[in-house]
């Protein structure tokens, strides 16, 4: 099996352990779905382990959104509260489909790990920062598995692209590079790397 897709069964088990040992039922629900408004980085690895399992509408609908994105980030990357603005936007993950998930067995990792048995009207947008809302313990779970799925991604390629989601894979679908060098200088030329909130390549 794809290594990401270990980590991505392996976090759910974990979860779901976790959350039975500790009796914490998330309000969570299908159809709840600010948290997908928000913006959500994706490394090259996790991206092309999703990109086999995205239908032929998502593919679509991601060559014509990523461009929207890629200006967006292209704006608002040196500035320290681009997510704020970019949240409150309400803007979609261009995966989300009626409310739902379109990936959901394949879903990112920083989408797995953002669980909360709050009150999900301080998911909103407007309710700001909340302190403790999201469960601490299930973030940190999932970071774990980041941080492996990133060494595995150092190990493949010799280095490390980490991004906004739609525009990661409209990247990936329009053909990446695959030397570091060739990598820097594409994101560079389109005005998206480094910054607060860029695209990172170590
Ligand atoms: S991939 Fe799915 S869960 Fe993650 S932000 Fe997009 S729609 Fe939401």
């Amino acid at each position: 099996m794809n290594p990401v897709e270990v980590h991505w069964q392996g976090l759910e088990a974990d979860l779901a352990d976790y959350l039975t040992k500790k009796g914490i039922t998330p309000s969570c629900r299908a159809g709840c779905s600010a948290c997908c408004w928000g913006l959500v980085t994706l490394s090259r690895l996790e991206g092309e382990a999703l990109l086999p399992h995205l239908s032929q509408a998502q593919r679509s609908r991601l060559l014509e959104e990523g461009p929207k994105r890629l200006a967006l980030l292209r704006e608002g990357k040196d500035d320290p509260r681009f997510p704020s603005r970019y949240f409150l936007s309400r803007t979609p993950c261009p995966l989300l489909e009626e409310g739902l998930c379109g990936v959901y067995p394949w879903r990112p990792l920083a989408c797995r790990g953002l669980l909360t048995q709050g009150d999900p009207r301080l998911c909103q947008p407007e309710a700001g920062r909340q302190q403790g809302h999201f469960l601490p313990a299930p973030w940190r779970m999932a970071r774990l598995r980041l941080e492996a799925v990133w060494e595995e991604e150092k190990r493949r390629y010799g280095f490390l692209v980490l991004g906004e989601l739609a525009t990661l894979l409209y990247l990936l679908l329009s053909g990446f590079p695959q030397e570091r060098e060739e990598a820097e200088a594409l994101l560079e030329e389109l005005g998206i790397l480094g910054g607060w909130w860029g695209f990172q390549v170590t």
